[in-house]
């Protein structure tokens, strides 16, 4: 699903909003979460905003989804010591609030529970 207003993410991308960039690729891009729920919480986001879930970008894009966890294991090794977890929430029932897909980078000292 792609929706006509640009989302948070795509004004990321634009350099409309300010965010603490940490990676970017002709097709990703990776930053900072503003309110992290862990010592290391990075977003990695794929530029378009054709897919607002995992589900959609592995049916629509699955080389996007590949390069989306290649990329998370990247910062991970990089900001932690490589173990990570990676979470999409899928749904506002499951706590997502930006419906353009992104997966959260989780690292550094979790502690139980810590779920984004
Ligand atoms: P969701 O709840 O959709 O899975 O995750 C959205 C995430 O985006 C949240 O963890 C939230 O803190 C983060 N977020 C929302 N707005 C901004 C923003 O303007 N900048 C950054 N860096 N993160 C944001």
């Amino acid at each position: 699903m792609s929706s006509s207003e640009p989302s948070i993410f795509t004004r990321i991308v634009h350099r409309e909003i300010p965010a603490d960039i940490v990676f970017e690729s002709d097709r990703v891009i990776a930053f900072k979460d503003i309110s992290p729920k862990a010592p290391v919480h990075l977003l990695v986001v794929p530029k378009t905003q054709e897919y607002a879930n995992v589900a959609q970008l592995a049916a629509g894009d699955p080389e996007l989804l590949a390069e989306l966890v290649a990329v998370a294991q990247g910062l991970a090794d990089q900001h932690t010591d490589s173990e990570f977890r990676l979470v999409f929430n899928s749904g506002a029932a499951a706590g997502q609030t930006v419906f353009h897909v992104h997966a959260h980078v989780l690292g550094g000292g979790l502690s139980e529970g810590s779920l984004a």
